[in-house]
This record gives structure tokens, sequence and C-alpha cells, in this order.
């Protein structure tokens, strides 16, 4: 290190909860969102409530924890970070850091024994949910993420993420009481299709990107560039996560902010981003993919071909 060269900080482990705490937590939550149907049956309020919440908590862990925290794929102000921060607490997978140090983890080390969420290394189950019942991974190792842990508020929201969540559940029973879901909608029961259902659901999704999104033996998916991983596109799945099921486009090229790479490929996220660097909320959003990229995935436009051989 020369003179003049700063020395680097080193944060450390930050502790949130016990792994005990952890597995608690998803068991009531997983118990409820099975109970909800038989408690509560649908009713068309109740399932357009579901799905708003369900979209909400995922397009904060695909958006926020996935896009922004781990890949910086785009900028905000202070401010925004933060706001962003506790909107993306709501979905029920830990805080912003925990996440995205694991994920950062994840595509440093991919399908190497360091991966914690590899089905070739670990298999299919432990991919899924293993990997977070493992005493191994309950801190948030900091060190991984050093441009976001230098954020006092960002710490703040990464070790009360249970507080928010349930404030947020709190809010939606708040609301219903209030009327604002219309005359037949309970809190107990906007509790269960708000906020029990649609968490414990987008939960088993984003795992399923962990899972399936790297196991190319299941049909259903394709693979657009030979990436050195296992990762697989799968459609339905990318509906579902809001565009993380784009997983082999994503490993090819993560640092951009759209992981449907074609036209076809539906990418509800990066669609909201557009719409919010269009208001000025967010900035410069990193969506344009390099040309050997698209050139590998068979996405190069053929008029530029064409142009090319003049
Ligand atoms: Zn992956
Ligand atoms: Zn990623």
């Amino acid at each position: 290190m020369s003179a003049t060269t700063p020395p680097r900080v080193r944060y450390g482990k930050q502790v949130t909860e016990s792994i005990n705490q952890t597995r608690v937590r998803y068991v009531i939550l997983f118990g409820c969102a099975i109970a909800t149907p038989f408690l509560f049956p649908p009713t068309w309020p109740l399932v357009l409530l579901a799905v708003a919440s369900y979209a909400l908590r995922m397009f904060g862990v695909e958006a926020i924890y996935h896009r922004y925290f781990s890949h910086r794929a785009f900028k905000c102000s202070r401010p925004v970070q933060f706001v962003l921060a506790v909107i993306a607490s709501q979905c029920g997978q830990h805080g912003p850091l925990w996440w995205a140090s694991v994920h950062r983890v994840h595509h440093q080390n991919v399908e190497q024994p360091d991966d914690p969420i590899s089905p070739r290394q670990h298999g299919l189950m432990q991919s899924h949910v293993g990997w977070v019942w493992c005493e191994r991974y309950k801190d948030t190792d900091l060190d991984v993420v050093p441009d976001f842990a230098r954020f006092p508020e960002i710490l703040w929201v990464n070790k009360h993420y249970t507080l928010l969540m349930l404030s947020g559940a709190f809010f939606i029973w708040l609301l219903a009481t209030a009327g604002a879901f219309g005359p037949t909608v309970t809190g107990g029961a906007a509790l269960m299709w708000g906020f029990f259902l649609p968490t414990a659901l987008g939960v088993q999704t984003v795992s399923l990107v962990n899972s399936i999104g790297h196991f190319g033996h299941l049909p259903g998916g394709y693979r657009r560039f030979d990436t050195d991983d296992d990762s697989v596109n799968r459609p339905l799945l990318a509906l579902l996560t809001m565009g993380g099921g784009w997983h082999n486009n994503h490993h090819r090229y993560g640092a951009s902010a759209r992981a449907g790479f074609a036209w076809y490929e539906i990418d509800l996220t990066y669609y909201i981003l557009k719409l919010l660097a269009a208001l000025g909320i967010i900035r410069d959003l990193r969506d344009q993919l390099p040309e050997d990229v698209r050139e590998e995935g068979g996405l190069a436009p053929a008029a530029a071909k064409v142009s090319d051989l003049r």
C-alpha cells in the first residue's frame, strides 16, 4: 500500500437475530400463509389486495435488494435510498445488506463450494431454502457490501428489518379497519391476505430463482448465453418474480438494470425502474447492453450487421 492510500475500512459482521429466531419467523410465516384461505375464503377484494401486496414486495426484492443494493444498476439520492430500503424490508427476506452480501458471494463463487445457493454443489433443497436455515449465513458480512455499510441509516434498516416488516403489517391492518379495502375486508382478513400470504409466496418464488434458476434439467427454460454456471432463463418464473427469472441473462451481464434482454423477455421491474427514472426519482439507469453481449446473445439488430458490411 502506498503512503497516500487510505487504509481500507473494515466493518465486520452485523448480528441481526439468532438462527432460531429466523426459523421461528419462517415457520409462523408459512403456517399462517397456508391457513389463510381456510380462515378467510377468497373474495375479489382480498385477492386484489394479495396481488398488490405481492407486487410491492417482489419489486422490493428484485429492484431494490437485487438490482440496486447487490449490483448498483442505478443511482439515487441518499433520502430515496433510505425510503427504497424501508420499502424493500417488507419482503420478509432479511435486510438489504444481508441480502446483497449473500447475493454478491453467490456471483463471486457461482457453482463453487462457497456459493451458498448452488444446486450443483448443494442439491436443490439446500439451494432453495436450506441455506437460509444455516448458522453460517445468519449474520451480515458488511465487508462484502462496504459501499452501503458506510450509511448508518441503511445499517439501521438492516438490523431492524423485522420491526419495519411488522410495522408494515400493522399498517395494512390499520387501513383495513378504517375501511380502505371496502366494507367486507376485516383487519384479520387483510393481515392474512395482504401480509402473510404474499410475503410467503414472495419468499418461495425468489427461492425458485436460486434453485430451478440454476437447474437446467427441469423443462420450461432456455440458456441464451453459454455461461460457466448453470443459470437458466425461465419465462414463467420471470413473470412471477417481475424479471428475476431471466437468470441466465443476468449471470452473463449482471450490471444491467434490465434482466429481460430481448423485447419479448418481459421484465416488469425494468419497466417500473424506467418510469421512476423518467420521473426523476432515480437516475443513471444502466440499461445499455455492451455490443459483445448483444451479439453473443443473438440480440444485435440485423440492420446494424448489414450496414457493417457496406
Ligand atoms: Zn444465480
Ligand atoms: Zn444478481
